[in-house]
C-alpha cells in the first residue's frame, strides 16, 4: 500500500481503531491517529517504550499480544504495522472475514533501514547496506518541539523526511514518523519515567554511531529542544569521539511553549525580568540537587520546572520555607499541544496536592510565579 493511502479523509474521531504491530513502524501511525481523536488499542508481542507510556498514560489501550478475531471485530478500522509481512497479512485476511477495512500503511518498516543514497538500493540480512560503498554518514540532532507535529521548525521537518533512520523519544512529535519514506527504520529509545522501560544513553550513542558509520543519514528526533534536559551535549561528544558529523537543528522547548500553549507567558513586563528553568528530576535537599531553591524563591523571575510532577511538594514547600509568598499563582501544565493538554490552577503552597489530586502523570510543566496568573481580560 502506498503511504499516500493515508491522505484519504477517514473519520476516527470517537471510533475503535486496532493498531496490530507495536514497533517502530507503528509509532507514527498510533500518534496520528491520536491526533485525530481515534480511540487506539494497541495488540503487541513486544511494544515498544513509548507505547507502553501512552498506554501508562491511559491515551491507549496496550494487550502484550497478537491481534484475535476478536478484536478486530470490535474495531472500526484496522492498521496492520507489525513490520512482519506475514504478520500483517494475517491481520489483513483477519479483517476481510470480518468485514473491516485494514489498512497497511507503508511509510515505516520498523526493522529495515534504508540504504542512504539511493531508495533501490538493496539492503542485506544484517541491514547493512548490501549495494556499493555509501558516503560517511551523518547524525543531525533535531529539537522537534513540545509533540504537536505542527511545532516542529521547518528545517527539523525537512530533516525528517531526509533521514533513512529515525532515532526517537516519546516526547517527540511521533505523528510526523506517519509519513516517512517507505523502508525507513524507526527505533524507540524512550526513557519511561517511574520504572518504565528505558534505553541506556551508552545504547542510544552505539545506535547513531553505527548506523551513521554505515553510512546513513541518521535523525535524532528529541522533543523540544535537544540541549535544554535533552542529553544533546552527550550524543554530540560520542559522535565526536568516534569522528562522525553532527548537525543541530534546534527545536521550540517546552519550558516555553507548553506554558504558552495554556496562555501563561513566561515574562510580562509588569511581572518580571526574567525567568528561570529547572528540572524538578531531584527534589531540595537530595544529595544529588544542586539548585540553590532559596536563590530561586528570592529571584524575582517566574519558575518553570521541568520533570517535577513527582517531586512538586518538596518544591513547593522548599520555596515557601526560603520566604516565597504561599500565595503566590503557580499552574501545572500536561500534555501541552496534544489533544489531552489540560491546566491545573493553585499557588505556590496549593499546586502539589491539586495537581496529584487530579491525576497529573508526566510530561508536565509547572509555573510559579505571578505570570502563571495571567488571564487576558475584555
Ligand atoms: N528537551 C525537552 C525537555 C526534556 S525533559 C524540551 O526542550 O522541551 C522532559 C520534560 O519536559 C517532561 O518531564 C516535562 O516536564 C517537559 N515536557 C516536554 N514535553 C511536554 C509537553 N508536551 N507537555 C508538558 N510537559 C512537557
Amino acid at each position: 500500500m502506498s503511504p499516500s493511502s493515508w491522505r484519504v479523509d477517514l473519520p476516527v474521531a470517537g471510533r475503535p481503531v486496532l493498531v496490530a504491530g507495536g514497533g517502530g513502524g507503528a509509532l507514527g501511525p498510533v500518534a496520528a491517529l491520536r491526533q485525530a481523536g481515534a480511540i487506539i488499542t494497541v495488540l503487541a508481542p513486544t511494544p515498544d517504550a513509548a507505547l507502553v507510556d501512552l498506554a501508562d498514560r491511559g491515551l491507549l489501550t496496550l494487550h502484550a499480544r497478537a491481534g484475535v478475531e476478536k478484536d478486530v471485530r470490535s474495531a472500526w478500522l484496522v492498521v496492520a504495522v507489525s513490520g512482519d509481512d506475514g504478520e500483517d497479512h494475517r491481520i489483513e485476511a483477519l479483517a476481510d472475514v470480518c468485514g473491516r477495512i485494514c489498512l497497511r500503511p507503508g511509510g515505516t518498516a520498523g526493522d529495515r533501514p534504508p540504504s542512504s543514497g539511493t531508495d533501490s538500493a538493496e539492503v542485506g540480512s544484517a541491514g547493512r547496506p548490501a549495494g556499493g560503498p555509501t558516503g560517511p554518514g551523518e547524525v543531525v540532532l533535531v529539537g522537534g518541539g513540545p509533540g504537536d507535529p505542527g511545532l516542529i521548525t521547518v528545517a527539523g521537518a525537512a530533516a525528517v523526511r531526509w533521514a533513512d533512520v529515525v532515532v526517537t523519544d516519546r516526547l517527540a512529535p511521533l505523528a510526523l514518523l506517519d509519513d516517512l519514506r517507505p523502508g525507513v527504520l524507526v527505533v524507540d529509545v524512550s526513557k519511561v519515567p517511574g520504572g518504565g522501560p528505558t534505553t541506556g544513553q551508552d545504547e542510544i550513542n552505539r545506535l547513531l554511531v553505527d548506523h551513521a558509520r554505515a553510512g546513513r543519514r541518521v535523525v535524532r528526533l528529541k522533543g523540544g529542544d535537544p540541549f535544554v534536559f535533552g542529553r544533546g551535549a552527550e550524543e554530540w561528544q560520542a559522535c565526536a569521539e568516534q569522528g562522525i558529523a553532527v548537525r543541530v537543528i534546534p527545536g521550540v522547548t517546552s519550558a516555553v511553549a507548553v506554558p504558552a500553549l495554556a496562555g501563561i507567558p513566561v515574562t510580562h513586563r509588569d511581572a518580571n525580568q526574567g525567568f528561570t528553568v529547572v528540572s524538578g528530576h531531584v527534589p531540595p535537599g537530595d544529595p544529588r540537587c544542586r539548585l540553590d531553591y532559596a536563590a530561586l524563591a528570592r529571584s524575582g523571575t517566574a519558575l518553570v520546572v521541568l520533570m517535577g510532577v513527582g517531586t512538586l511538594a518538596a518544591i513547593g514547600r522548599a520555596l515557601v520555607d526560603a520566604g516565597m509568598d504561599p500565595s503566590t499563582p503557580a499552574v501545572t501544565v500536561a500534555d501541552g499541544g496534544l489533544p489531552a493538554q489540560r491546566s491545573v490552577h493553585g499557588t505556590a503552597s496549593t499546586i502539589a496536592g491539586l495537581t496529584a489530586a487530579a491525576g497529573i502523570r508526566p510530561p508536565a510543566i509547572t509555573v510559579i510565579g505571578a505570570v502563571a496568573g495571567f488571564r487576558p481580560t475584555a
